[in-house]
């Protein structure tokens, strides 16, 4: 018989272009998912609604009612304070600003509600649930069609002075580099990122090198993403292949910034584009070993996430979690 019922919480992951809801347990099991999309043209109002159904849904889905949760939790993409429970602007929510998104959810769902940032989240549910269980000192970075990343210092999330840290994406590596979506040049994410990736690939389709990288597009420019470069690099295509190893050159680049600044005793990578695997990866921590101090390096270990699309739910659960106790101690600490 089990001493501790597992607790029941319900996470959120706000993404650009999909919401992920679920309704886990304390223990990391996922009871129900509903996925929905985002909408984000539509305006903030109209993904809070969006968001509320599908904490609905995912309710019904488990069998359970809002009064059995200790807690909600959401993972948004973009630069948020947990404190204020304010997402201040999103390169993925367009014409977001300063939206009070944690006390919006809250009060619709009648629970107590709590906001973090997506990478935080999935950072957090690579802690408590997945490859970086355990860990002390480690940095989880998603590579996608963006980067982002989520640093834990003594077990803990290391949020900064506002809530805002953690966006390694946007550190610069190249200062002359692509614009990116933050109105910064050379970012980490213009340069090793699924959308780098895809712009690269057009670019040398477009100068006429030969490649069979547009036979995987239907013949269409615009239809070549990083799927489709990774799909002719399993076929043998060389630009496909080199275009690969310069993106994970500059995986690696970024690695060893983070290395040489943290000195992690663990860096778990996730994300659509690591799914490339060791063609991508291979070369990253080859530069990366070549580029940051020997001592630190050979203290890292790297790991692939485990968690796969549900690191940033099961993250918001544990971040809720974890703040819902929080919360309880410091009011049993006030009355007594
Ligand atoms: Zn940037």
């Amino acid at each position: 018989m089990r001493r501790n019922p597992a607790e029941l919480a319900l996470g959120i992951d706000l993404g650009g272009t999909k919401i992920l809801t679920a309704v886990a347990t304390s223990d990391g099991e996922v009871l129900s998912r509903d996925y929905t999309e985002t909408s984000a043209e539509k305006g903030y109002k109209a993904v809070i609604e969006s968001i509320v159904a599908s904490a609905n849904r995912a309710l019904v889905q488990a069998g359970i009612s809002v009064g059995k949760l200790a807690a909600v939790g959401i993972g948004a993409a973009g630069l948020s304070s947990p404190e204020a429970g304010v997402l201040f602007t999103s390169p993925h929510l367009p014409g977001w600003h300063d939206v009070p998104l944690r006390d919006a959810i809250e009060k619709k769902l009648g629970k107590k509600t709590f906001l973090t940032n997506d990478a935080n989240a999935a950072a957090l549910g690579e802690l408590y649930f997945g490859a970086a269980r355990g860990a002390r000192n480690f940095i989880y970075v998603t590579i996608s069609t963006g980067i982002g990343g989520g640093i834990v210092i003594d077990g803990k999330i290391y949020a900064g002075a506002l809530g805002t840290a953690g966006e390694v994406g946007h550190m610069t590596i190249d200062s002359d580099g692509p614009l990116c979506n933050c109105g910064n040049k050379g970012c980490w994410e213009t340069l090793a990122s699924g959308t780098a990736l895809a712009r690269e690939a057009r670019h040398k389709v477009k100068e006429g090198v030969r490649t069979s990288i547009l036979k995987y597009a239907d013949s269409d420019i615009n239809k070549v993403t990083a799927e489709v470069v990774h799909r002719a690099a399993v076929d043998g295509d060389a630009l496909a292949r080199e275009l690969i190893t310069r993106t994970g050159y500059y995986v690696g680049v970024g690695l060893a910034n983070l290395v040489n600044i943290f000195n992690p005793e663990l860096i778990v990578i996730g994300g659509g584009l690591s799914n490339i695997g060791d063609m991508l990866l291979e070369p990253a921590f080859k530069v990366a070993g070549e580029r940051a101090f020997r001592q630190s390096f050979e203290a890292v270990r790297f790991a692939r996430a485990e968690l796969g699309r549900d690191s940033g739910v099961l993250g918001a659960v544990a971040f809720a979690l974890e703040e819902m106790k929080k919360k309880d101690a410091s009011e049993s600490k006030r009355r007594s």
